[in-house]
């Protein structure tokens, strides 16, 4: 059954704008002569005559009748993606309770490149790619993952005190079962002294109190320290303020 030359044509020209939502212009020859066979149309966007096939654009791969001005858009289609990449990237860790943040330096380049950006549970910078958060389902943050900080399982809110430096650090850790790993160990062997101690059911609770207690801590113009108390990876220290 033969199309209508005029029906063809409408249907080519409907396509071109529905395809891209970009104009299209008809020129001298552009009618229909078959579904195979190229037709000429300007592309207003960048005022070249392209001559795409028929089918090509009315068909089911619905191509860009302009190669150049799909280029284009699919560059800032990528740019778009970046942006949703990363938030996406953030939601995800949000609603796992492991809240991260962007850097100046949080930067999209493709799935499987690692983006920098600033955990929350830890004050470090991570650098977790998008594939392994969105797709594998992976923690973003190395640091927390070496000490396999467990949100559900039993944590300890730690109050630790080094009276020589005049240091006073809250952290969280897993409370220990045999074997694991015992963060507060490490610190008292530098001389940390653990004043108090609040255990919680899991670490989710402990994490919103302490990072409660840091915000308070900072409200009230202690410095959390940046990176000097941070051996062995603590999760922060603050500097009592000189009550003169
Ligand atoms: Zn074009
Ligand atoms: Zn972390």
């Amino acid at each position: 059954m033969a199309t209508d030359p005029a029906v063809g044509l409408q249907l080519f020209l409907d396509a071109c704008v529905e395809n891209t939502g970009r104009e299209f212009k008809p020129v001298e020859g552009t009618k229909y002569t078959g579904s195979h066979k190229k037709i000429p149309i300007l592309c207003v966007s960048c005022g070249e005559i392209r001559k795409p096939v028929r089918k090509s654009v009315v068909g089911t791969q619905r191509c860009d009748p302009c190669k150049a001005c799909s280029a284009v858009a699919g560059g800032r289609k990528r740019r778009h993606d970046a942006e949703t990449a990363i938030q996406e990237v953030i939601d995800v860790c949000a609603r796992r309770g492991q809240p991260i943040a962007r850097t100046p330096n949080t930067a999209y380049e493709g799935n499987q490149v690692p983006i920098e950006f600033l955990c929350l549970s830890c004050d470090e910078t991570c650098s977790p790619t998008y594939g392994n958060v969105v797709s594998t389902g992976a923690g973003p943050c190395g640091t927390c993952a070496k000490y396999g900080f467990n949100k559900n399982a039993a944590t300890k809110l730690y109050f630790l005190e080094h009276t020589e430096k005049g240091l006073a650090k809250i952290g969280i850790t897993n409370v220990s079962t045999s074997g694991a790993y015992d963060r507060v160990a490490d610190f008292t062997r530098l001389g940390w002294w653990e004043r108090s101690r609040t255990v919680f059911d899991t670490g989710r609770e402990a994490e919103a109190v302490e990072q409660n207690i840091h915000r308070k801590l900072r409200e009230m113009g202690h410095q959390v320290d940046e990176k000097a108390a941070r051996k062995p990876a603590a999760t922060s220290a603050a500097t009592p303020k000189s009550s003169g």
